[in-house]
């Protein structure tokens, strides 16, 4: 049970994992606005990214579509994708640090991103279940 129950809901779980695998590392308490406004930041980074797979206190969740991700958006939360600097917002309160992560098996492309990490159960990459390194 998260607070963003509706994320998941629009996930797609029949997503084989893959080498190249894009992971949102986060915590089921990590505040819904945090969550999309990371999910929309990421595919609005680049236009090339399609999918984003969430793994939620550990557990794969699916995948997570484009036009999904843009669908949890409402003209009323936002300006729009890409309307500045949203996150000095009022209502924005709680800043996450986001690490970035990588598998540390030579050739895996999987990497990760996190807004919450576990020093001594970090996530694993989705297809070798080694746990991943944070990329400094
Ligand atoms: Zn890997």
């Amino acid at each position: 049970m998260t607070g963003w129950d509706d994320v998941l809901g629009l996930t797609d779980q029949s997503i084989p994992v893959t080498d190249h695998d894009e992971l949102f590392v986060v915590a089921s308490v990590t505040e819904r606005t945090a969550v999309i406004d990371y999910v929309q930041d990421w595919f609005g980074g680049d236009d090339g990214r399609s999918a984003l797979r969430l793994v939620v206190d550990g557990a794969d969740c699916g995948v997570l579509h484009r036009s999904d991700a843009y669908a949890l958006v409402s003209p009323s939360d936002r300006g729009g994708l890409g309307a500045g600097d949203h996150s000095t917002l009022p209502g924005y309160s709680v800043a996450y640090e986001l690490l970035t992560l990588r598998c540390p098996q030579p050739g895996c492309r999987v990497r990760g991103v996190a807004v919450s990490y576990d020093a001594d159960d970090p996530p694993a990459c989705s297809l070798h279940h080694m746990p991943m390194r944070i990329d400094a």
